[in-house]
């Protein structure tokens, strides 16, 4: 009977002193069942009780409908030898395994509540709203730090890096393992300090697995991941090349609709060839006729499109070469801006036929982000949000207790 008690309970530590139901409250108390504890200043093994403290409440668990509380009686040890050397007491109190140090709720609680974030069943909704919001937030943060992320067991080979929009102006990076599919973190904020702090913190073992970087055209990161993943390469993701690209011809298109004013469609210009129907084609003929810089942009558009379907890195990166070559010859002037982009990240443009790594993953994260922001209650808080999105894709059991387990 004893032992399926501590087994129900989860209260191998400990011996079972007096357990009683107060309306909705079990109250079990408990003591350690170890005999000392190692001095905090020595670390020899002591036993001499100092005093014994007040027991302490934890919150232990819900079991069906009830809220399981601990009192545990903890002791103070005290330490003749630290005592000899140097005059003065040395105390140490319990420690145990199950509950973490100046906490008042323990380990099976922190998972039942993890748990129950992770899920959205009536039951521990109802469970979740009898545990006090501020718990809830400290178990979280406990369990979860962006700036060390949560790292797959699997070898990460590529890392996705990627902002999304959070209320307005404010940019947060995600951060994912494209090789794997999962998400490692998301960012407090965008500023080049925050990713390298990131990056810097990252577990050496992982900093050897990575062979890529994938990011978007923007220096920002740049060199800071050169730094600290100086055995990675950088790829651009291709997404971001096209959208540069449509960018582009779209910012010749308005200029040209104000000045000559006229009405060009922007989806003619940003849909890829291949979907075009028969009246867009005359249409975009009729324009590139009268507009051959916006035909002469849409032309390396397309090509760029083409050459990022070739399976094979040489010839791949020998069709770029001729691209660049064209482009070199070209009159217009938003050619040759466009060309001096595609020279400056030419290696990262084209590590991407090497793996052929895309952020295709870290975008899906970033539209069901959206959804997330949608579905919640707002969040104002960029802490409280970044905890609860990463909890909603993060596997559950990466987040237990191990001793637990
Ligand atoms: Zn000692």
């Amino acid at each position: 009977m004893q032992n399926c008690f501590i087994n129900l309970f989860k209260l191998q530590e400990f011996h079972v002193e007096n357990s009683e139901l107060k309306g909705k409250t079990m109250l079990i108390t408990v003591r350690p069942k170890t005999k000392g504890v190692r001095c905090r200043d020595c670390g020899r093994y002591i036993s001499t009780v100092n005093r014994y403290l007040a027991p302490k409440k934890v919150k232990h668990m819900f079991w069906q409908g009830n809220m399981v509380v601990l009192l545990v009686k903890t002791r103070a040890f005290f330490c003749w030898q630290c005592q000899k050397k140097d005059k003065r007491r040395h105390i140490t109190v319990d420690r145990l395994k199950s509950i973490p140090l100046k906490k008042n709720y323990s380990l099976v609680y922190a998972d039942q509540i993890m748990r129950g974030l992770g899920s959205t069943s009536f039951k521990t909704q109802q469970e979740l709203a009898e545990s006090s919001f501020s718990t809830i937030q400290c178990i979280l943060n406990d369990k979860i730090d962006p700036f060390i992320g949560v790292w797959p067991e699997e070898a990460v080979t590529s890392l996705g890096l990627d902002c999304h929009s959070f209320s307005g102006q404010k940019m947060l990076p995600t951060i994912t393992d494209i090789s794997n599919h999962k998400l490692i973190s998301i960012l407090p904020d965008d500023r080049r300090t925050t990713v390298e702090k990131f990056l810097e913190e990252m577990p050496e073992i992982q900093k050897e697995n990575i062979d890529d970087v994938c990011i978007d055209m923007s220096r920002q990161y740049y060199q800071t991941i050169k730094r600290e993943l100086p055995k990675a390469k950088i790829v651009v993701d291709a997404f971001h090349v096209i959208a540069d690209a449509n960018k582009r011809i779209s910012e010749l298109r308005t200029i040209i609709q104000k000045t000559d004013k006229v009405k060009l469609p922007r989806l003619l210009f940003d849909k890829p060839k291949e979907h075009l129907n028969a009246n867009d084609r005359v249409a975009l003929n009729e324009i590139n006729k009268a507009y051959p810089e916006l035909l002469a942009l849409w032309q390396f558009k397309e090509e760029i499109r083409r050459i990022y379907k070739i399976p094979n890195s040489t010839l791949a990166k020998m069709s770029f070469d001729s691209m660049i070559k064209k482009m070199k010859l070209s009159e217009y002037q938003s050619v040759q801006q466009w060309l001096k982009t595609l020279i400056r990240w030419q290696n990262e443009i084209l590590a991407y036929f090497d793996n052929f790594t895309t952020n295709g993953y870290t975008e899906g994260v970033n539209t069901k982000l959206k959804t997330i922001k949608r579905l919640s209650y707002g969040f104002r808080n960029i802490d409280n949000y970044i905890r609860k999105a990463m909890l909603a894709f993060i596997p559950i059991s990466l987040l237990l207790s191990h001793y637990l387990t």
